[in-house]
């Protein structure tokens, strides 16, 4: 085939619905929706390591960022244990990790200190983040007696979240990729997390908006504007309603 017939053979293929469902070797989403072109060059490795105590509804959640921040670092800079509670006996290594005394908890209670008021404490930590929704990360909390006596940090940050598709609860709240990567660059004092990590976000969000999904600011600004039902179609509140509840690790 010339070129030209290659090209009207392209054209003939529908556009809508898509016809190819491949998935990527990577990321594991469909090849058109892949953002692992957007991840680093060369996974990032930070002094420290990330920690995510995951909730198992959060992994069945349609938008989910833990994946990028996952394939974003370097292997052992990010660890995901899975549960309810923790640790668990096929939390492998966590007990060990967690009784380091480096290890922090990201958790926005009223003892929490700044997290970057911690610089130059240590060499490093392991920073732990309990990725669910708030009621979730409560549950969690409570039911895991060995995170109580970690050292609290909270994120203050004015930044507000690229994560535009998910509705946020209130404002200022900022998915589970973005939390780490401002976390990391505020206690490596390294801007190259928050401005790297996010990148696959961006490109999903982008991807999302060219397809018709409508930009959503967060719920308490909807809901007091009274324009939270209106903008939502079908699909997207199908969406909503599965990403109901939201992230609060600073908040
Ligand atoms: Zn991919």
């Amino acid at each position: 085939m010339n070129e030209l017939e290659v090209w009207k053979d392209l054209s003939n293929i529908p556009a809508d619905p898509p016809i190819m469902r491949e998935l990527c070797e990577n990321c594991e989403r469909p090849s058109a929706v892949c953002w692992c072109s957007a991840l680093p060059p060369d996974r990032l490795s930070p002094r420290s390591t990330i920690i995510l105590l995951q909730h198992p509804a959060e992994e069945k959640r349609c938008l989910r960022t833990a994946p990028m921040l996952q394939l974003g670092l370097r292997q052992d800079k990010c660890l995901i244990f899975k549960g309810k509670k923790f640790p668990q006996p096929r939390h492998d290594n966590l007990e060990n990790i967690l009784s380091q005394p480096n290890t922090i908890l990201l958790y926005p209670s009223k003892t929490a200190i700044d997290i970057r008021d911690l610089q130059n404490d240590r060499e490093s930590y392991n920073l732990v983040l309990i990725d669910g929704t708030w009621p979730q990360a409560k549950a969690i909390y409570a039911s895991s007696p060995i995170l109580h006596p970690l050292k609290q940090v909270k994120l203050l940050t004015s930044a507000s979240s690229s994560y535009i598709i998910r509705t946020q609860p209130t404002e200022g709240c900022l998915s589970t990729l973005e939390t780490a990567a401002e976390a990391l660059s505020q206690l490596e004092n390294d801007p190259t997390y928050r401005e790297q990590l996010v990148e696959p976000l961006h490109m999903l969000c982008k991807y999302q908006l060219e397809n018709g999904a409508v930009t959503h600011q967060s719920k308490e600004f909807l809901l007091k504007t009274r324009t939270y039902p209106k903008l939502i179609g079908k699909r997207l509140s199908r969406l909503l309603r599965s990403t109901e509840d939201q992230n609060i690790l600073n908040k």
